[in-house]
């Protein structure tokens, strides 16, 4: 019976190792999909402005060069084309760097309320643009201290706001709140009274190049990696980032932050 007992002990092993074997390829498999469906992704976003470009150059060297009005219109677009290309290759090398992990993250305290406010400045034209109001939530006229990589966290930022401006309705509101999370966390609450999200596109947000609706991402000049690159850096500091959303009523997306100690 002992033989017995370890025959069956021996084989519940053997296929034990077999099947961890099995999940190792099929994961394997998996990350090989990714890899392919990305890089097809990338060559269909490249594409897409590239022959735009393309096409102006081609008109202007045709004769369009010769009417005056015409010519600024195609160089105009054509260079919109090439921000467009530079835009995503900008994308692009901060997700490789963020993926080789090769992204110093110099954690330090820093005034959040002062970056948020810096941020709004810069995006006051573009906000404008679309009579939407920055606001602040009132009670901070004071500093609240946090830890992590400002120059990172004004990229997370920046990319959530300028979202809320973009998807947000004309002449909407875009509010950013910091309230206390768990012992020493704060929450960083970006809110917009926008399209909102429908709940079956809001798990995949966060993938490379996803947008809920193509053709006005690509209007406003988006690439579909922005919330990618927020998520990665916000884990990459080991934090948290939610999404909540209605649709038709608005999105808030909030990320926690270390909260500075001798604050
Ligand atoms: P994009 O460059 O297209 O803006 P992002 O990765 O920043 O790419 O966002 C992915 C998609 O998520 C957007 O295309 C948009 O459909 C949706 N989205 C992001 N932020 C908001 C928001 N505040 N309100 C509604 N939809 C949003």
């Amino acid at each position: 019976t002992s033989i017995t007992s370890d025959i069956a002990t021996l084989s519940r092993e053997v296929e034990k190792f077999a099947k961890d074997k099995q999940l190792q390829i099929k994961n394997l498999n998996k990350r090989e999909g990714y890899r392919r469906e990305f890089l097809g992704n990338i060559s269909h976003e490249l594409k897409t402005p590239l022959f735009t470009v393309q096409g102006y150059l081609l008109t202007l060297s045709d004769g369009a060069i010769n009417d005056a009005k015409i010519r600024d219109k195609y160089i105009d677009r054509a260079n919109k084309g090439v921000e467009r290309l530079i835009a995503i290759v900008k994308d692009l090398d901060m997700i490789s760097k963020l993926e080789a992990a090769d992204l110093n993250i110099n954690k330090e305290p820093f005034d959040i309320v002062k970056l948020v406010k810096g941020i709004y400045d810069l995006l006051e034209i573009k906000a404008k643009k679309r009579n939407v109001t920055l606001l602040l939530d009132k009670h901070y006229h004071y500093p609240i201290m946090v830890i992590g990589d400002e120059e990172r966290y004004e990229q997370v930022l920046t990319n959530l706001i300028v979202n809320s401006i973009k998807y947000g309705v004309i002449g909407g509101t875009t509010m950013v709140s910091i309230e206390s999370f768990e012992k020493n966390k704060m929450l960083v609450k970006v809110t917009d009274n926008g399209e909102g999200i429908k709940a079956e596109d809001q798990s995949r947000l966060f993938e490379r190049f996803y947008r809920v609706d193509r053709s006005r991402s690509r209007d406003q000049g988006g690439s579909g990696l922005g919330l990618s690159i927020v998520k990665h850096i916000v884990e990459a500091h080991g934090e948290e980032i939610f999404v909540k959303s209605e649709h038709k009523k608005g999105s808030e997306f909030s990320f926690t932050i270390e909260k500075s100690e001798n604050f």
